[in-house]
């Protein structure tokens, strides 16, 4: 058996499309493109390449986006004066603070500053509660997209049993909630989690967001599963999921790849997050 392929890549073009025409009438009724606001700190390599990222996909959507790089001596009061304005600022709908921050700023400090309508990430605590909650919010942009690929499947999740592995505040936990919102039965999994083969066997949806290479082999997997891998491990230039997707295919009956699965699904969300704060300043 090989498993069909779950392709973040096709949905993410179709839902940019759809963001796209959003976008457009926004503006026709505003007057004004809708606007992300990203800020970076430092120089971090990858950090540039996820935000190089987010804003080509603005260019591609008919979003405004406004980046602003501070130096990585910056402190937690500046980045802060920064979010502050930005929250005031009429021309931005989201915003986003590029993680990791440089070690020496209070993270959680500048998180919380961010407007709870205008976070687009879904990190602020009024948004991650409002999740658990089941109220309407801006959820997680990796756990949302991981939801529309289950969708793609036309898998039921309502009775299943879904084992999420990885208990993050951006992926793990979220994700959990929201699969328990679609009347999943859930198992979150961690490192201290013993017999792990044992309840990952028992998944019908197993969703792997650890950050390790290929760490969930084929015998792992219960057959028939449709099993998401979140991981992006890069490994002497090439990227690797946390599943062995060689395993695993053989073995599910649908599974996201790495590249192509997750990865495009995220900054669609956020795009999709974009536009739905934008409305909310439309209220
Ligand atoms: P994280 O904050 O480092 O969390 C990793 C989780 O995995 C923790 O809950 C940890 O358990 C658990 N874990 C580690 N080793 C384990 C083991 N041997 N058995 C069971 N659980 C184990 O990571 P994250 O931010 O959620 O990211 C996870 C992966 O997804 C990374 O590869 C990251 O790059 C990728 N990611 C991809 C996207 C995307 O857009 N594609 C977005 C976000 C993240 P403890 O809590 O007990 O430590």
């Amino acid at each position: 058996m090989s498993a069909m392929l779950i392709d973040g890549k096709a949905l993410s073009a179709r839902f940019r499309e759809e963001i796209a025409t959003d976008a457009q009438s926004f503006e026709k009724r505003t007057g004004r493109k809708i606007g992300l606001a990203v800020i970076l700190v430092g120089e971090d390599p990858a950090s540039q390449v996820y935000v190089r990222n987010k804003v080509k996909a603005c260019e591609q959507t008919g979003v405004a986006s406004y980046g602003y790089y501070l130096p990585k001596e910056s402190t937690t009061e500046d980045v802060l004066e920064l979010v502050n304005a930005l929250n005031e600022d009429e021309k931005v709908d989201g915003l986003l603070v590029q993680l990791p921050l440089p070690k020496h700023i209070d993270e959680k400090r500048v998180l919380s500053a961010v407007s709870p309508l205008k976070d687009v990430d879904g990190f602020h605590a009024v948004n991650a509660g409002n999740l658990l909650l089941g109220n309407e919010c801006l959820s997680a942009c990796t756990p949302s997209g991981i939801m529309e690929l289950i969708a793609t499947t036309g898998v039921d999740l309502c009775g299943k049993n879904a084992v999420v592995i990885g208990r993050s505040n951006i992926v793990g936990k979220p994700v959990a909630l929201m699969l328990l919102s679609k009347n999943a039965t859930v198992t979150v999994c961690h490192s201290r989690t013993q017999n792990l083969k044992e309840i990952t066997r028992n998944a019908d949806v197993l969703v792997v967001a650890i950050g390790k290479k290929e760490f969930v082999t084929g015998d792992m997997i219960k057959p028939g599963a449709v099993v998401i891998d979140v991981g992006m491990n890069r490994d002497e230039g090439k990227l690797y999921g946390d599943v062995n997707f060689a395993e695993a295919k053989e073995v599910a009956s649908y599974i996201t790849p790495v590249p192509g699965g997750v990865g495009p699904m995220t900054i669609t969300m956020l795009l999709k997050n974009t536009v739905k704060a934008a409305n909310f300043g439309q209220k």
